[in-house]
C-alpha cells in the first residue's frame, strides 16, 4: 500500500463510499504536525475536525490510557466504575449542569437529549410534544439527529423522520417565537453553528432564547459537540453568553481522539426526565474512554488550555482580519475562540484552496461551499499561526 493509487483502490474496494476523501493517508502525528505514508508534513489547523484538541503525540494523556488498557478497557452499565465517575464529576463542574450520560458519539449524545426532552414532556402530559430546530444546523447523521438537521439535502433520501420538528432561523428570535405554543417540548440549537459556515450565536438570541425557554419551561439543549471543549476560548461557548442550557451536548473534543460524547442535564429536567430503563449504551461511559475524558480535564489545567486559546485567538483574529483586507475576495471573518470561518466570494470554493493548502502541507476544512475553517488543536503556539498564515496567503496571492 506505497503508492496513492494503491491506498485508494484498496479503500475503495473494501470501505463504503460515503465520504468524498483527499488522496492522503495520514500515519502518524506529532504536536501539531501530521506525517502521511510517504513521509510528507502537514501543519494541522483541522484537528479532526475540532477533536485533536491536544495535538498529537501528548505523552501524558497516552500514558493515561496505556496504564488504563492494563487494568480494565470495558465492564458494563450494571456496575461502577470509578473513571466515569471521575469524568462525570470533572464535566459537571466544568459546565455548571448536574447529571452526566456518557454516550459513543457527538450525533449520540443529541439523540440522548431528544429523549430528556421528550421524556420531560411526557411527564407533563403533553399530547403532541414539538421541537424548534434551527434552519443551516448539524446535528449529526443517526434518524434522531439527522430529524433536527436543517439541511434538507442532507434529509430527503431518509423521509419520514421524526415528526413535529420545525425549523427557525439562527439568530432571528423572531422566527422562533412564532412557532413556540403549548407543545413546544425543546429549542435545539449549536451556541456556534459549525459545519454551515461558522457563526456565532448573538448575545440578544441566546438570551432571548433563554428567557422565552424559562417562561414557557422549554427544555433548552445547546449542542456543543463543536465550539464546546476549549474551542471557543471558555471551557464551553455558552460561558461567553452569561447563560445556561437545560441540556448540554459534547463530544469531538471531550476525548481528544478516543470516541466518547455526552450529554448533561441539570437537575431539575433530570429529577423529571429519563429514568432506569428509559436510556442505555453498551459501550457509554465504559472506564477506558472515561480514564481519557478524565485525563483531558486535567491537561486542559495543566497546561492552561483555556488561556492559550484566549492569548492565540487575539493573535489568529487579527491575522485573518489583515488577511481579509488584502483580499476582498475574503468577504467575511467569524467565529469565536480558535473556530473560525473565512467566507470567500461565491465564484470560489473552498475545496479548491483547501487542495492547494494540502500540496503546501496545511490542512485546514470547509464549512459549506465557500467558507474556509480554522479549527487548529488548542495546543498551537503563535509560530504555528504565523506558518499557517504565510502558506494560505501564498495560495491566496495566486487568485
Ligand atoms: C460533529 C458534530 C455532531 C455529530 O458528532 P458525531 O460524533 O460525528 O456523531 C453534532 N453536532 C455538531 C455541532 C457537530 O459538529
Amino acid at each position: 500500500m506505497n503508492t496513492t493509487t494503491d491506498f485508494i483502490a484498496s479503500a475503495s474496494e473494501s470501505i463504503l463510499k460515503t465520504y468524498n476523501r483527499q488522496p492522503i493517508n495520514f500515519d502518524y502525528g506529532k504536536g501539531v504536525y501530521l506525517f502521511d505514508t510517504h513521509g510528507k508534513k502537514y501543519l494541522d489547523f483541522g484537528s479532526g475536525v475540532g477533536v485533536n484538541a491536544l495535538g498529537y503525540g501528548n505523552k501524558a494523556f497516552n500514558d493515561a490510557l496505556k496504564a488504563q488498557i492494563d487494568k480494565v478497557l470495558h465492564i458494563s452499565n450494571l456496575y461502577y466504575n470509578t473513571p466515569a465517575i471521575e469524568a462525570a464529576q470533572k464535566l459537571r463542574r466544568a459546565c455548571g449542569l448536574d447529571k452526566v450520560f456518557f454516550t459513543n458519539s457527538g450525533t449520540e449524545s443529541i439523540e440522548g437529549a431528544l429523549k430528556v426532552a421528550k421524556k420531560y414532556a411526557f411527564q407533563k402530559g403533553l399530547k403532541n410534544p414539538q421541537i424548534i430546530a434551527m434552519n443551516n444546523s448539524f446535528h449529526g447523521r443517526t434518524l434522531g439527529a439527522l430529524s433536527v438537521t436543517g439541511n434538507t439535502s442532507y434529509q430527503k433520501p431518509f423521509l419520514p423522520l421524526i415528526p413535529d420538528v420545525v425549523f427557525a432561523d439562527f439568530n432571528n428570535f423572531e422566527s422562533v417565537e412564532k412557532f413556540i405554543n403549548d407543545n413546544t417540548c425543546a429549542i435545539i440549537l449549536e451556541s456556534v453553528q459549525g459545519e454551515s459556515g461558522v457563526t456565532p450565536a448573538t448575545k440578544e438570541f441566546l438570551s432571548q432564547i433563554r428567557r422565552i425557554c424559562d417562561e414557557k419551561d422549554i427544555v433548552l439543549i445547546l449542542d456543543e459537540i463543536q465550539c464546546g471543549m476549549g474551542r471557543s476560548g471558555k471551557m464551553f461557548a455558552y460561558q461567553h453568553y452569561g447563560i445556561k442550557p437545560d441540556v448540554l451536548t459534547s463530544a469531538k473534543a471531550l476525548g481528544c481522539g478516543v470516541p466518547v460524547g455526552a450529554f448533561v442535564v441539570s437537575e431539575k429536567i433530570a429529577k423529571h426526565s429519563l429514568q432506569p430503563g428509559d436510556h442505555g449504551s453498551t459501550y457509554g461511559g465504559n472506564p477506558f474512554v472515561c480514564a481519557a475524558v478524565s485525563k483531558v480535564f486535567d491537561l486542559f489545567e495543566e497546561l492552561s488550555l483555556i488561556q492559550n486559546v484566549q492569548n492565540m485567538t487575539t493573535i489568529l483574529e487579527s491575522k485573518i482580519n489583515a488577511l481579509c483586507k488584502k483580499y476582498n475576495f475574503l468577504i467575511d471573518h467569524r467565529g469565536l475562540g480558535l473556530l473560525r470561518g473565512i467566507e470567500l466570494e461565491e465564484r470560489i470554493h473552498s475545496k479548491d484552496i483547501i487542495v492547494r493548502a494540502q500540496e503546501k502541507g496545511l490542512i485546514i476544512l470547509p464549512a459549506g461551499h465557500n467558507t474556509l475553517r480554522i479549527a487548529p488543536p488548542l495546543v498551537i503556539d503563535s509560530s504555528h499561526i504565523d506558518e499557517m498564515i504565510e502558506i494560505l496567503d501564498s495560495i491566496l496571492r495566486e487568485i
